[in-house]
């Protein structure tokens, strides 16, 4: 096959914005892909064959998500360790975990309001083998907006805070709202082997190991949602979706 897909997550939820994805989708989609003969490489078996004029594995597909939300320990661990699947976390560590990066039992820092994973949560899907996590920062910003300086500071302070609270290498990155220009580009280069971007598309031999195509969940949302109502869990799938939307609408007719 000559292109991959890495797709990309946030949230895992039934509420209607576009970080969240529904877990129930999530669990259908992976069985899905599987039943139809498509199989999850981890992100470091995917980009290897950039560059090279090796094939990419048959029906292969990548998984990736972003910040660190708690649900995906909560809601695409145990699924995906059932299914056997790899996936890689992008994790936004705070400024206050440069200040102690020992201490490590703390929450990352809130991202849209949302809770997000602890340290003995990552630690556990890290000992796990089927978790890889990479740096996605300290604080979320638009690096292309910062000083060279502050810049580097975020990519470098970020990796070797999770190189140190796992002791393994951090060797990958996902840019915060994947925006990234030529320097930021380059400071990846000198920190990590290969980050990721929000560029629509699918990775291919000549893709850039720092600018990595991805598809966004919001994508694959309608596909899945149409398979889902051929399996067993649709009435829970459309059960979840109807509460939140009974209480919204609750609230706002007041
Ligand atoms: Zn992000």
């Amino acid at each position: 096959m000559n292109f991959l897909t890495i797709l990309t997550f946030h949230d895992l939820d039934d509420s209607d914005e576009v970080i969240a994805f529904s877990p129930i989708l999530f669990h259908i989609g992976m069985e899905m892909l599987r039943d139809e003969g498509w199989q999850a490489i981890s992100l470091r078996e995917a980009v290897r064959n950039v560059g090279l004029e090796r094939p990419f594995p048959d029906r292969s597909f990548a998984i990736t998500f972003d910040d660190g939300y708690r649900a995906v320990y909560k809601e695409a661990f145990p699924i995906l360790r059932q299914l056997g699947i790899p996936a890689t976390v992008f994790l936004t560590v705070g400024e206050k975990a440069r200040a102690h990066a020992w201490a490590t039992e703390d929450r990352l820092p809130s991202l849209n309001g949302r809770e997000m994973l602890d340290w003995s949560e990552i630690r556990e899907m890290h000992e796990s083998g089927i978790f890889q996590f990479g740096a996605h920062t300290l604080s979320h910003p638009d690096l292309t907006r910062l000083t060279p300086a502050e810049a580097e500071a975020e990519m470098r302070d970020s990796k070797a805070i999770i190189e140190d609270a796992l002791s393994t290498a951090v060797d990958c990155f996902a840019y915060p709202f994947g925006r990234y220009d030529r320097r930021t580009r380059d400071i990846a280069a000198r920190y990590f082997r290969y980050a990721c971007s929000d560029k629509l598309g699918f990775t291919n031999r000549k893709s850039d190991l720092y600018a990595l195509e991805r598809v966004d969940s919001y994508y694959v949302r309608r596909v899945w949602t149409f398979s889902l109502m051929k399996g067993r869990l649709f009435p829970l799938y459309i059960n979840a979706r109807r509460i939140p939307r009974e209480i919204k609408r609750a609230i706002l007719s007041r």
